[in-house]
């Protein structure tokens, strides 16, 4: 089908809850993708920071046919190795001791929500169940995870919201402070604030924020599914601070694009969940977490992560270099391959003008252009979007 017949079809067949790009793509292998008429693209997308290993690596296609071929689904009425391992994976690399599993990052932070309220109902009955999350914050679109978002434009339409949050300026610690009562049960932060516009809070952010929970007996709950599983160089975003919290929640490269949420906790805080507290129908599913697995095997491999950060650290400098020659870019921020400019005026013309010279970034919080390549990106790569952006910025002039 060629791309105009099927954008039309599109239009008269799906619900018009995005807001795409006028292109539609057909294939894809590492850093590229290939439309409907068979025009490459270099993505620095990576389906917003999903396919960590790039498109179709053959390693994950190769593990993909084999389970598929052995066992896709059992209820989890049942125990499956792929499962087991991945979870034994995950919690020896981090804090945690315990996981489960759902689809998607809005699940995981359900998980999270729902487990914070338990526990902490358990220790001081009802009424402490607030928990305290950041504005321009991005946790999801369920009803849950849209409350907890804070972000007023997601959340127009849908009310009543889900009872208890309550909104705080990002990378302020006073802020949180004052927010909390004796109704709070948790604070709920990405590490970076992907969709509100690549925000990396100061050095001791999340230390305060651990001392602050501490103190108060509140869960510390980080939001890792958009900067971890390798985006930021480490594993997990907070391994760069060392600070470590009671829960984490996982979703979008966890599985390099097939459908997986996790979220992950320490033994003291997962006793609040029995059998029956929580479930999912497809959560662990042998087929997806045996591709998690063989994605957290490459990704957590030292010399990998080492290679996120040169490569980081080189697309960085280049950044860096633009602003200095263009006044209307602001800022250069992120950190290892979840990197953004903010300009000084909307960002999605220059997202459409990549397009059409087959470069695909992304506009987020509507001036930051956001770059969020496979995690095997290469200097080179890295050097030709510089090229398209240069020439673009060059025709808008200095
Ligand atoms: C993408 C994202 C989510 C939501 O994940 P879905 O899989 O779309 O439900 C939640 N939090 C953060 C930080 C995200 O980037």
């Amino acid at each position: 089908m060629d791309s105009q017949t099927l954008m039309q079809q599109a239009q008269n067949h799906i619900c018009r809850t995005y807001n795409r790009y006028n292109l539609a793509i057909a294939r894809g292998s590492g850093c590229y993708l290939w439309d409907q008429e068979g025009r490459q693209y270099l993505d620095f997308v990576a389906g917003i920071a999903v396919c960590n290993l790039g498109h179709c690596p053959t390693e994950i296609a190769q593990v993909m046919y084999a389970q598929a071929q052995q066992l896709v689904h059992v209820s989890n009425l049942y125990y499956t190795e792929p499962q087991v391992k991945l979870a034994e994976a995950l919690t020896s690399s981090c804090f945690a001791d315990k996981v489960f599993f759902g689809n998607s990052g809005a699940e995981a932070n359900e998980a999270a929500i729902k487990l914070a309220r338990k526990y902490s109902r358990m220790g001081y009955g009802p009424g402490r169940y607030g928990i305290i999350t950041m504005k321009n914050s991005f946790h999801g679109r369920t009803l849950a995870t849209l409350s907890a978002t804070g972000q007023q434009k997601i959340q127009e339409g849908f009310e009543p919201l889900v009872d208890g949050f309550r909104y705080v300026e990002f990378d302020n610690l006073d802020a949180v402070s004052e927010a909390i009562d004796k109704t709070v049960c948790a604070v709920l932060v990405e590490p970076i604030q992907g969709e509100g516009g690549v925000r990396v809070p100061h050095q001791a952010y999340l230390e305060g924020l651990r001392e602050l929970c501490t103190r108060h007996d509140l869960l510390l709950i980080y939001d890792e599914i958009q900067v971890g599983m390798g985006r930021t160089g480490k594993l997990f975003s907070h391994q760069h601070e060392g600070v470590t919290p009671d829960i984490m929640t996982l979703a979008k490269a966890l599985a390099n694009g097939m459908p997986i949420g996790a979220m992950l906790t320490t033994d003291r805080v997962a006793e609040a969940f029995s059998p029956g507290s929580h479930a999912s129908t497809f959560g662990g599913t042998p087929l997806v977490t045996a591709v998690g697995l063989e994605v957290f095997r490459q990704i957590s491999s030292a010399s990998f992560l080492e290679e996120v950060q040169k490569v980081g650290e080189y697309f960085q400098q280049r950044l860096m270099a633009l602003m200095e020659k263009y006044a209307f870019i602001r800022e250069v921020r992120g950190r290892g391959l979840i990197l953004g400019i903010e300009l000084d005026f909307p960002g999605g013309e220059v997202v459409a003008q990549c397009q059409e010279r087959g470069v695909l970034i992304n506009c987020t919080a509507e001036k930051v252009l956001r770059f969020l390549p496979p995690l095997i990106v290469t200097s080179a790569e890295v050097d030709r979007l510089i090229d398209t952006l240069e020439h673009l910025f060059r025709e808008k002039g200095e």
